[in-house]
């Protein structure tokens, strides 16, 4: 059964229809789901939805978006939160550099990105990332981080070149791929995926965005996924059932679920 390893599920878009929709995951084939925190607000909506459902797991952390607004108290509760028995992963964090084009606010970003990477070793869990235009500084932090030993990573929503995503190959993270893989101009994407080993790929939404096609633009569900697997089994010239199955099996292994 197909694995989303990155869905957003507490975001306001799905207020009206959340139960329904999450209820009809496991009969359209959607076996589990990582829900993945990003405000600082939002931290306990994971838990929530971790306690509720038993095919959803959590990761636990702050965006970027929201370094600015961390204090001591917001790193203590992550470090809280993250004990929980279904806390599987410190995320999303990282650099966006896209939104955020001040000096003062990189170096807030990345202060708050080391802190979350300092929590994910010690509560030896893996690492969700997100990079955007932020390509050298993420790479320079993740190599230093994985040099002193961690358990593991994702890069979410891989958005740079062919060279990079070897380094980070190398270095044994996973890639999280979804909807902009099928998009017609994501030819960097496609060739990322053509040349990464299966078994370093994972299925991803980050749904209510990123809808693939032919939904693009629409608010996304893990339901869509399937556009997605069959997308990539097209540029590696496989079955879907094995793109499925493959990666299912790299996110139990990475976040340690039987
Ligand atoms: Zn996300």
């Amino acid at each position: 059964m197909i694995f989303d390893t990155h869905a957003h599920y507490d975001d306001e878009q799905f207020d009206e229809d959340r139960e329904a929709l999450l209820a009809s995951m496991q009969e359209n084939g959607i076996g589990t789901l990582v829900n993945v925190c990003a405000s600082v607000h939002g931290l306990q909506n994971t838990v929530d939805l971790m306690d509720r459902y038993p095919f959803v797991y959590g990761a636990i952390g702050v965006h970027p978006d929201d370094a600015g607004e961390m204090t001591e108290e917001t790193l203590d509760t992550i470090r809280r939160l993250s004990d929980h028995e279904k806390a599987v992963a410190i995320g999303e964090i990282g650099l966006d550099y896209y939104w955020h084009k001040e000096e003062a606010e990189h170096e807030v970003q990345k202060r708050m990105f080391r802190a979350q990477m300092d929590i994910a070793r010690e509560k030896k869990l893996p690492f969700i990332i997100h990079s955007r235009d932020a390509a050298e500084d993420t790479l320079k932090i993740v190599k230093e981080y994985m040099q002193g030993g961690m358990y593991g990573g994702i890069i979410h929503c891989f958005s740079y070149s062919k060279e990079i995503a070897a380094q980070y190959l190398d270095m044994g993270l996973y890639l999280g791929i979804g909807g902009v893989v099928t998009f017609k101009n994501a030819k960097k994407l496609k060739e990322v995926v053509e040349m990464a080993p299966l078994s370093q790929i994972l299925l991803e939404t980050d749904c209510p965005y990123m809808s693939p096609e032919p939904y693009r633009g629409k608010r996304n569900s893990s339901l869509n996924l399937p556009y997605v697997a069959a997308k990539i089994a097209e540029l590696k010239g496989i079955t879907p059932e094995e793109v499925v199955q493959t990666t299912e099996e790299n996110a139990r292994k990475l976040f340690g679920i039987e």
